[in-house]
């Protein structure tokens, strides 16, 4: 059996590990298609903040680890899928077939149809290359603009602060990571990085990008608004799409990422996807939904292994999970945080403290509770996390939530120890 694996990140990287244990006969070949051995997206933060070099970046850092899985690995871009031949087009010309292929192929961050967007001192921040350029123009001093502020720009901030530049963000949304965040918290972060001395944008986008005739402002840049601000380098952190333009024409099933059942199998048999490029069944509505973060990857990409060897495993249901630290402010939204209409069992409750930047929003429906933003609260986080993913019955005690949502750690204590109170 000859398993076949596009993309070389977390997810592909743990699939290939888990199917070397659980096939140890079988042929593994992972492609990479980027210049890099296998690494993480998410240590690209500490290497411009030059906590690590590159190589601390690397998924596996013992040498020869793959060579002695017995897992050949290869570069190159997937352009076509044959799925009647059972084979793959990579871009240098050759094919690849297999008897099973995971989908691992990640997602790209999405580059605005702005005018100037392709010049050189604007970039996105995603690649070893992305930071490599980013390292370069980001000296101390230099003006930054940052065209997002959503889970990647939050992330980055606290990067880009440690290099000394003066950082202006611009956000189209109302508030900050509005689609991770309630309107109060997405405020408190806010305010936050204000006090730190980011500038910070909201209901506003940048209009064009134009480059200035002398050398020491290269860049002048237009915001909706009508604004102009000087930019020695422009980050685009505006949003990703998966990559499935090589399964254009294809049986596989596609809406924004690739559909996929609890067994992380595509809609053609043999064909499975993992990590930021499927779209799996939501824990609560069963619905179809991208969880773009890494441990949602690696999940996803042991399921999808043990089935490509043969197994029968189940994935749960994806529950949306973002935990994020915004220059050392950390907060969390899980599930549906944004909460349920009261005609369908809805309620919900905030918990709000300004001044210590701290702040719980919880969300029920009936007895369970199905979404959360936190604000501060780390050493809880988890409690949170185990009461929504283990759609525990809370009983009396979403009354007593809903008068003071702090006590979430005795209602987990209280209710999650009773057999009766999952949901099954
Ligand atoms: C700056 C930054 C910070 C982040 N921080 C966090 C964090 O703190 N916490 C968190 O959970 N997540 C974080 N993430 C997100 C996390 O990195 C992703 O969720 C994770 O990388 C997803 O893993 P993946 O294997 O699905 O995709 P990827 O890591 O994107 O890997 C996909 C691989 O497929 C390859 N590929 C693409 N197209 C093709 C093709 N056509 N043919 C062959 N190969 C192809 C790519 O080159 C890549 O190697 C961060 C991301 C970034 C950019």
């Amino acid at each position: 059996m000859k398993h076949l694996i596009l993309g070389n990140g977390p997810a592909g990287v743990v699939a290939a590990e888990t199917l070397r244990h659980a096939a140890p006969g079988d042929e593994i070949v992972l492609v990479g298609a980027e210049d890099a051995p296998p690494y993480s997206r998410m240590a690209i933060p500490y290497l411009l903040e030059e906590n690590i070099d590159e190589s601390g970046t690397y998924l596996r850092k013992s040498p020869g680890h793959f060579d002695r899985l017995r897992i050949r690995e290869l570069r190159g871009r997937a352009v076509s899928l044959d799925e009647a031949g059972r084979r793959v087009l990579f871009d240098d010309g050759h094919f690849e077939d297999y008897d099973r292929l995971l989908i691992a192929t990640g997602s790209h961050p999405v580059r605005p149809p702005i005018p100037g967007v392709d010049l050189p001192e604007v970039h996105t921040c995603w690649t070893l290359e992305d930071a490599r350029a980013i390292a370069r123009f980001a000296q101390p001093g230099a003006r930054v603009l940052q065209l997002g502020a959503g889970f990647i720009g939050c992330i980055i901030m606290e990067a880009l602060e440690a290099r000394g530049v003066e950082l202006t963000v611009v956000e189209m949304g109302d508030r900050m990571v509005p689609r991770m965040m309630t309107p109060q918290a997405g405020g408190m972060i806010r305010k936050w990085v204000e006090n730190k001395g980011i500038r910070v944008v909201t209901n506003a986008g940048v209009r064009r990008i134009d480059r200035r005739p002398s050398n020491d402002a290269p860049l002048d840049v237009t915001l909706s608004t009508g604004e102009a601000v000087v930019a020695d380098l422009v980050i685009v952190a505006a949003g990703v799409a998966p990559n499935v333009a090589f399964l254009e024409s294809t049986g596989v099933h596609v809406a924004k990422g690739v559909l996929v059942d609890d067994r992380l199998e595509t809609s053609v048999p043999g064909i499975f996807a993992a990590g930021d490029v499927a779209e799996a069944p939501d824990l609560f509505t069963g619905e179809h939904l991208v969880a773009a973060i890494q441990p949602n990857a690696v999940d996803q990409s042991r399921v999808a292994a043990l089935n490509m060897a043969g197994g029968d495993t189940r994935l749960k249901g994806v529950l949306a999970i973002n935990v994020l630290a915004t220059l050392g402010l950390i907060s969390s939204s899980f599930g549906q945080w944004w909460g349920e209409e009261a005609s369908r069992g809805g309620a919900g409750v905030e918990h709000v403290d300004e001044a210590a930047f701290r702040y719980l929003s919880l969300q029920f429906r009936d007895d369970v509770m199905i979404g959360a933003t936190s604000i501060g609260l780390t050493e809880h986080v988890g409690v949170l996390r185990g009461l929504i993913q283990g759609r525990v019955r809370l009983g009396e005690w979403k009354d007593r939530l809903l008068d003071s949502p702090l006590q979430f750690v005795d209602a987990y204590i209280a209710r999650s120890q009773q057999p009766a109170a999952l949901v099954r």
